[in-house]
C-alpha cells in the first residue's frame, strides 16, 4: 500500500479556458480509507483519473511516497480501478480474476491459488465456473472488486461503486469495502456524491465544491460540526444548516425580527456588519410553549419524514428556519425556538467560517 500525495493539482480540458479541478492538495496515508464528496461534475472522476495516470494534470505533481510519478503511464503505478458499471469480460469468474496476472511471471497454480483467495474473501467462491457476464450488477461488481485485489496493488480507486447495484444488495457491497478496507488495511479513495455513503466508508473526507475546489478535508466529526464554509454546511446534512443572515455588533447578532446576544470571542465589532449564521435543524430547540430565551416564530410548512418525525419550516418575518421535530405539527401553529450558542457557526459574507 502507498502514501499518495496530490501537490497543487489543476487540471482543464480545454487549454486553460475552464477547469475541471483548481489547487487541489490533498495526502492519502497507506492503509487509510477516504471518501472523495462533492456534487456532479465537481471533479472526483478527474482526480481519480490523475491518481491512476489516465490523465497528466496540467499543473502539479502526483507523488506515490516520495516518487514523483506525475509522468508515470497507468501500468507503471499500480493502482486498481472499480468503475461505476461493474466491468467484467466474457470469461468464468475464475478466469476474471485471474486476468490481472496474466503477465505476471508465477505458476498458474499460484495464479489459481490467489484468484481463489478473493474469491473466497468476497464470497463469489461458489460463483468461480459461473459466466461473469451472465451474474447480476451486485455479484459482477464483487468480480470487479475481486480484480481489483488480486494483485497487490498500491492503492484501489473507487468510481461510485454502488451506484448501480441493486438497492437491496447495496448494503453487502458497503459491508465488504468496509470490511476489506479497515480489516486489510488497504488504501482506498471512495468517489461519491452520496454523503451517507462518504460519511460510512471514508474515515476522512474530501469536500469539494462544484468549481472543482476542495472545501475540507477531514472527520466526519469535523465536516459536521465545523464546517470551513457555507457550502459544506449546508451540503452535509438532511437537511443542511440553516444559513441565516444577520447582522453583527457588541456581540449582539440582529436577525432583524429579534436579536441574540452572543459570547463567542472574536466576532465582536463596535461597527455593525454582515455575518451569516449557519445552525443544523437538529440543533434547534423548539417548544411549543413561550419560554424564556426563546423566539417567537409560526410553523410555515412541514415535511412528514414518517415514523412520526418532521421537518418543519419555521417563519418569522424575513427569517426563515428549519428544525426537526417528533410529535405533531400544523402549519399555523405558533412555536418558540431557541438557538444553542454552542451548535451555532459563524461565516462572513462570503461564506467563510469565522467562529
Ligand atoms: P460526476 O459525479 O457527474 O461523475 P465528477 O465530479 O466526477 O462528476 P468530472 O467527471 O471529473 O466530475 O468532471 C469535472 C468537469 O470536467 C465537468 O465540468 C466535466 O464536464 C468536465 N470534463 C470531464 N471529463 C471531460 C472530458 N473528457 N473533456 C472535457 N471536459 C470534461
Amino acid at each position: 500500500m502507498v502514501k499518495v500525495t496530490l501537490s497543487n493539482i489543476s487540471h482543464s480540458y480545454d487549454g486553460g479556458k475552464t477547469w475541471a479541478v483548481t489547487d487541489i492538495n490533498l495526502v492519502f496515508e497507506s492503509g487509510r480509507q477516504y471518501a472523495l464528496l462533492g456534487p456532479s461534475g465537481c471533479g472526483k472522476t478527474t482526480l481519480l483519473k490523475i491518481i491512476c495516470g489516465l490523465i497528466k494534470p496540467t499543473v502539479g505533481k502526483v507523488y506515490f511516497e516520495d516518487i514523483d510519478v506525475t509522468d508515470y503511464p497507468p501500468e507503471k503505478r499500480n493502482v486498481a480501478i472499480v468503475f461505476q458499471f461493474p466491468v467484467v469480460y466474457r470469461m468464468t469468474v475464475l478466469e476474471n480474476l485471474m486476468f490481472p496476472l496474466l503477465n505476471i511471471d508465477i505458476p498458474k497454480s499460484e495464479k489459481i491459488k490467489k484468484a481463489k483467495e478473493v474469491a473466497s474473501l468476497l464470497k463469489i467462491d461458489n460463483l468461480l465456473d459461473e459466466p461473469a457476464h451472465r451474474l447480476g450488477p451486485a455479484d459482477r461488481q464483487r468480480v470487479a472488486i475481486g480484480r481489483a485485489l488480486v494483485r497487490n496493488v498500491g492503492i484501489v480507486l473507487l468510481d461510485e461503486p454502488m451506484s448501480s447495484i441493486e438497492p437491496d444488495r447495496k448494503h453487502e457491497i458497503k459491508k465488504l469495502l468496509l470490511d476489506i478496507g479497515r480489516g486489510l488495511k488497504k488504501t482506498m479513495v471512495f468517489v461519491t456524491h452520496d454523503q451517507t455513503e462518504a460519511l460510512t466508508f471514508g474515515e476522512k473526507i474530501a469536500v469539494m465544491s462544484p468549481n472543482g475546489r476542495l472545501l475540507q478535508f477531514g472527520t466526519f466529526d469535523e465536516i459536521y460540526h465545523r464546517p470551513t464554509c457555507e457550502f459544506v454546511g449546508f451540503f452535509i446534512g438532511f437537511p443542511g444548516m440553516n444559513i441565516i443572515e444577520a447582522r453583527i455588533e457588541n456581540d449582539i447578532v440582529d436577525f432583524g425580527p429579534f436579536k441574540m446576544r452572543v459570547k463567542k470571542s472574536g466576532l465582536s465589532s463596535t461597527t455593525a456588519r454582515p455575518i451569516k449564521v449557519g445552525i443544523r435543524p437538529e440543533h434547534v430547540k423548539v417548544s411549543v410553549e413561550k419560554r424564556e430565551g426563546y423566539i417567537p416564530f409560526k410553523v410555515a410548512y412541514v415535511e412528514d419524514l414518517g415514523r412520526g418525525r418532521s421537518v418543519i419550516h419555521l417563519q418569522n418575518e424575513n427569517v426563515f428556519i428549519k428544525a426537526m421535530y417528533e410529535n405533531e405539527l400544523h402549519v399555523g401553529t405558533n412555536v418558540w425556538i431557541n438557538l444553542p450558542e454552542e451548535y451555532i457557526n459563524f461565516f462572513n459574507e462570503k461564506g467563510e467560517r469565522i467562529g
